[in-house]
């Protein structure tokens, strides 16, 4: 294997950095090769860096063979999540922030939230769940704002033993009954309104609309957190805060197997019907901890933000979990970036000192689009680390977030994973990978992945490879079912290619043996019998300066098989002309090849998006095939309306 010190092309962080880091390039090659090795001796040892209550005997206990998959780790363990989160810190960090909450309102002062305050506000809510009959197992949905209590409301759960299922408040009231249903939950905590930019949603009203279809014993715990009058149902809503206030200010923690599952969590349904995947508590905290302490070179004293919504997995494992688990100091921001104005994020970093932000593509996509100005204006000096995840980072963005955010002295992490993985799979460790832009690089510790051709599932040998993604073994914060439904569980994930769990994920290894995501398997496209991400040819055309955003897909086409349709955002202000479009096409010949010339180009003011700022590429195709009739899912769509105008202005018109 080549010597990832070395890996060509690549950016490597600074001396200062490397010799500050937990792990260096000699120190990821020895631990790697140990979890690979020996996944019990290895993981026996890291599974100690969490509290357990008994300790396990057994470490890994799991099969991926069709039919009978089972997934178990630390199996005869017991412990407590929210004990691991917050107990254990008091000793040392009773008066350390734990969270810092950023408000939408930048004149609204910021909270600090400390260990001590966490434990009594995590207990006065797990006493108010208990009180209205919440018991171990039980499911508890939380359909809230970036708030502190959407944390309170996760920790309570684990401390109680319940299970919680986050739904992005930005999901609509058939989303949310759709989840309170599937799942059975007994509760659901929510709050009047959401504050977003400015904006109010009616997080409330919602939750009305949504428990019309929902069983009547269902409860609604009320968050009164913009005071704006509401619809009360009395008998089934009740104010939250004045029931924490007058709750006791301790609860006991209950001690739970390993196994046991802490929350359930529906993934953003780009590919069909969200799947509720389902997290246990051992192995998901021990790895939710392991990968933020190394994938972000968390240390001591560091103050960590990651802008996911809770509503996502990143929210579950990098807001909450992981952070809290290291005794961290996480950031919690209810806003977006561009309010009050495109230079938030920075204002942010500079007002609480940040020292490592990770955020989306999509994200810094937007902001590049608004100049560099938003940046120049903050003082950002206390930044170490730039982190992504969510899709594959054009090198464009790439070298925009570099540059202007990280001035070219912070390595960034292009964190590859997925709801199912609980955490990062494939990603840089800063100061033992040299980075490529575009690249998640190396598999973390225990992950074997493998590349196959999708033709016939055959495994790739040679270090260049190309095919789809599979894992070969699991690994302690993997997902162990589909809640209620183990069958679409081995369906989805393990028939396609026996005796791996499946990605979805098409991908290409490079002769320095780094990982290339090159989108969902169902976006490579065959032209002429050429195998082509879409990825590829989208970061093509957001590489010309007037494109802002771009996707592609394919379509039915009489003589390559299949075509290319792209859609194309244009930078604000960029007039779409036909000359442009054949500049678009020459561009994307030069880049790529004349193969990926796209073969329709369709100018596109809005792309359809999951809230999580995915672009939802089945309904793309569907439009490009000209057939829009039955579009599938859109309840997790962001803005359904772009659809309307893609359909009007479709380039495939029979
Ligand atoms: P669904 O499974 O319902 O279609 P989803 O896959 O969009 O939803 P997530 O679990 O949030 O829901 O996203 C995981 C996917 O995001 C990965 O499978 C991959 O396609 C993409 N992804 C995440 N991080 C990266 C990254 N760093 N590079 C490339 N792709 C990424
Ligand atoms: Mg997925």
């Amino acid at each position: 294997m080549a010597d990832t010190a070395q890996a060509t092309g690549a950016y490597t962080a600074s001396a200062d950095f490397i010799a500050k880091a937990h792990i260096d390039a000699a120190g990821y090659e020895r631990m790697y090769a140990a979890s690979v090795a020996d996944p019990d001796a290895f993981w026996r040892e890291e599974g100690q860096r969490i509290d357990w209550i008994k300790d396990y005997a057994t470490v890994k206990n799991s099969t991926f063979e069709y039919g009978k998959v089972s997934i178990k780790w630390f199996e005869d363990g017991t412990l407590n999540v929210s004990a691991n989160c917050i107990d254990r810190h008091m000793a040392t960090r009773a008066n350390q922030t734990a969270i810092i909450w950023e408000p939408d309102d930048p004149k609204v002062p910021a909270l600090h939230i400390s260990y001590a305050q966490l434990l009594e506000q995590t207990c006065r809510m797990a006493n108010v769940l208990k009180a209205h009959g919440v018991q171990k197992g039980d499911r508890v949905v939380l359909y809230l704002p970036m708030i502190p209590e959407a944390a309170y409301a996760m920790l309570a759960c684990a401390r109680i033993g319940a299970i919680h299922s986050v739904v992005f408040g930005g999901f609509s009231p058939d989303a949310l009954a759709n989840r309170i249903n599937d799942s059975e939950a007994k509760v659901v905590i929510t709050a009047d309104f959401a504050p977003r930019g400015g904006k109010k949603t009616a997080l409330k009203s919602n939750t009305d609309q949504a428990l019309l279809h929902c069983k009547d014993s269902v409860k609604c715990l009320v968050v009164k957190h913009t005071g704006d009058q509401t619809h009360w149902t009395e008998g089934r809503d009740f104010d939250v805060k004045a029931e924490m206030a007058a709750a006791k200010p301790y609860c006991a923690y209950t001690e739970v197997g390993a196994e046991d599952p802490l929350f359930i969590l529906y993934t953003s349904g780009s590919t069909g019907k969200p799947k509720g995947v389902v997290h246990t508590s051992g192995g998901y905290l021990v790895y939710a901890s392991m990968t933020h302490k190394y994938t972000f070179d968390y240390h001591d004293g560091d103050v960590f933000w990651c802008t996911a919504d809770v509503g996502w997995v990143t929210g579950h494992s990098y807001i909450v979990y992981g952070p809290l688990a290291n005794g961290a100091t996480t950031i919690m921001f209810e806003g977006v970036p561009t309010y009050p104005d495109a230079g938030r994020f920075w204002e942010v970093c500079a007002k609480h000192k940040v020292t490592q932000f990770y955020t989306a593509p999509t994200a810094i996509r937007s902001l590049m689009g608004m100049g560099t100005e938003w940046v120049e204006k903050h003082d950002l000096s206390s930044l170490r680390l730039l982190g992504t995840v969510g899709e594959p980072i054009n090198p464009e963005a790439w070298n925009w977030y570099n540059v202007n955010v990280g001035k070219g002295r912070c390595p960034i992490v292009d964190t590859f994973w997925q709801t199912e993985t609980g955490g990062h799979l494939i990603t840089p460790l800063p100061g033992a990978i040299p980075q490529k832009p575009g690249s998640a690089t190396k598999p973390f510790f225990g992950i074997k992945p493998v590349v196959l051709d999708p033709a016939n599932a055959a495994l790739q040998t040679a270090v260049e490879a190309d095919g789809v993604l599979c894992i070969t073994d699991s690994w302690p914060g993997m997902m162990r079912t589909l809640w209620g439904d183990h069958a679409r569980f081995e369906e989805a994930y393990f028939s396609q290619y026996r005796g791996y769990y499946f990605t979805g994920d098409g991908c290409r290894r490079d002769g320095d043996g780094y990982y290339w995501i090159t989108g969902r398997v169902d976006d490579v496209i065959n032209v002429s019998g050429h195998r082509m991400g879409t990825a590829e040819v989208e970061s093509a055309l957001v590489a010309h300066a007037q494109v802002a955003e771009a996707a592609v897909v394919g379509y039915p086409h009489d003589i390559k098989g299949q075509g290319i349709y792209a859609y194309v955002t244009l930078m604000r202000g960029v007039e779409p002309t036909e000359a442009l479009r054949k500049e678009l096409e020459a561009w994307v010949r030069t880049e790529i090849g004349p193969i990926a010339k796209p073969d329709l180009i369709q100018w596109a003011p809005g792309l359809p998006k999951t809230r999580s700022g995915k672009i939802m590429r089945r309904i793309l195709r569907k439009i490009a095939e000209n057939d829009f009739g039955a579009l599938g899912d859109t309840s997790t769509l962001a803005d359904p309306s772009v659809v309307d105008d893609l359909i009007a202005n479709r380039m495939n018109k029979a």
